[in-house]
């Protein structure tokens, strides 16, 4: 008999969650507007919000705290994490920054101005943020495959070369600043892009004399996911794999709070030091002095300690496998999921589970409630509410997916917890035909709304 699959870790320290009463549910989640991000963490049984700097640490990050040095510039913290970010990434320069958004708004200040164009792969919500703040645009190059949930493709995340193209080729190299590649791509479910895809974007971008920024919060997952499913890296570690995936690209942007294993960090990683030169402006303008922009140096300390951690082999299959246990239970028992497991999240689809709700009423917000109602579990909507309006017409746009999204923190939660998951999905699933009402919105912010967006019960 073969051994069964065990985590690669073991706890030393628990925190006690609790709870509630479903009566006591519907109540909070009223009061907050039907906002799951207005919802206080102990009103919550077990939170799936995001995997954002929600991972605990280990215990020799913990002890890496205690050795931070505080220093305002030289501290041997950003030298430890210089080394490490080398070591890891290959990029000479780095930056860095208190999150991935403030490391996208440090490197976009230099590059991105109005009218400019930046392709991608279904850019991160920050990231578009950022690019249209600027009152610039993102465009989508995703492949069409990543649009149908039901589609077995081990790539979803890959750049379509003809749609790239057609970007690059109908306008002027200095109205676009970067080809931006996600990995993986959060947006469309965490999915990964293959080494030949990337090889191949890093090609053409290069064609036509653009660089190559990386999105990277989950390059590691990225590179499990390589190494997997792509027969050419089944031999390669996964420290091998992401040195030649960065190898592709001109620099990176980071959210540390997702491979990294932190609960706060980001950096910027270059190889041109006359870009890094000019970031350091914006860097020291934003964040701080360019050796802790945004950090105490400690913080540097436990994130380069995360770094290593988060490229071994053995933690990335802890994780993904739990993803996947998530997965198989809900697929098993009939509940639409995206097809394949992303990386850190799996994603029910809104529109076949509630197949019979209009578009106008927030479709996944309305699941996202119920399955907060139904067990204390709380997820968060990937759709309209978060795809926002168009800049131009004010219109909401409808994007051709609606999901609700459930992120697993990293070495956080048990896979009993796991069961308890999907045994709330799947007794939602079970009273989908009596969900007939969604939400309208009572109030919005001009950007980013979906973060304090208050709704009304139809
Ligand atoms: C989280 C994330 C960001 C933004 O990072 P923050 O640390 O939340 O500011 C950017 N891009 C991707 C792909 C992300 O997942």
């Amino acid at each position: 008999m073969e051994l069964p699959f065990a985590e690669s870790y073991k706890i030393k320290m628990v925190e006690t969650i609790r709870k509630s009463t479903r009566d006591e549910r519907e109540k909070w989640i009223k009061e907050a507007w039907f906002n799951l991000f207005n919802l206080r963490s102990d009103q919550v049984f077990v939170d799936l919000l995001t995997d954002s700097g929600t991972g605990a640490m280990s215990d020799r990050q913990w002890s890496e705290l205690m050795l931070g040095d505080e220093s305002y510039a030289g501290a041997s913290s950003y030298y430890k994490l210089k080394k490490a970010i080398r070591d890891i990434t290959g990029f000479e320069y780095f930056l860095p920054t208190h999150q991935g958004r403030a490391a996208e708004n440090v490197l976009f200040s230099a590059l991105v101005k109005e009218g400019d164009i930046v392709p991608g792969n279904a850019h991160f919500d920050t990231t578009k943020g950022h690019i249209e703040f600027r009152k610039a645009t993102a465009v989508d190059c995703t492949i069409d495959e990543a649009f149908d949930t039901t589609l077995d493709h081990p790539f979803k995340g890959n750049i379509d070369l003809e749609k790239l193209e057609a970007v690059l080729k109908s306008h002027p190299a200095e109205k676009i600043p970067m080809v931006i590649i996600t990995v993986t791509c959060n947006t469309s479910g965490g999915q990964p892009l293959s080494m030949q895809n990337i090889r191949e974007v890093s090609a053409m971008a290069r064609k036509y004399g653009i660089r190559v920024i990386f999105d990277a919060a989950r390059f590691a997952e990225n590179a499990y996911f390589i190494k997997t499913r792509e027969i050419a890296y089944a031999d390669k570690s996964i420290r091998e794999i992401v040195r030649e995936m960065f190898s592709y690209g001109d620099g990176m942007t980071m959210s540390s709070k997702k491979d990294a294993i932190v609960n706060m960090g980001g950096f910027i990683g270059l190889r041109d030091e006359e870009l890094f030169r000019q970031a350091s402006i914006f860097n020291i303008m934003f964040e701080g002095y360019i050796t802790y922009g945004g950090m105490s140096g400690r913080d540097m300390n436990a994130l380069a300690q995360g770094l290593y951690e988060g490229t071994e082999f053995e933690y990335l299959e802890t994780r993904i496998k739990q993803v996947a246990l998530l997965g198989n239970l809900l697929h098993e028992a009939g509940v639409p999921v995206q097809i394949p497991f992303g990386g850190h999240a799996i994603f029910v689809d809104a529109l076949r589970f509630l197949p019979h709700l209009p578009r106008e009423q927030y479709v996944a917000q309305t699941l996202a409630v119920e399955f907060y109602i139904e067990g204390g579990v709380r997820g968060v909507e990937i759709g309209t509410l978060l795809a926002d309006r168009d800049p131009v017409t004010r219109l909401d746009r409808f994007p051709k997916l609606e999901l609700v999204r459930f992120a697993l923190p990293r070495r956080v939660y048990t896979d009993n917890h796991i069961r308890y998951v999907a045994a709330t999905v799947i007794r939602v699933y079970e009273r989908r035909n009596t969900i007939t009402k969604g939400f309208r919105i009572a109030c919005e912010a001009p950007i980013l709304r979906h973060f304090t967006v208050a709704l009304e019960k139809l």
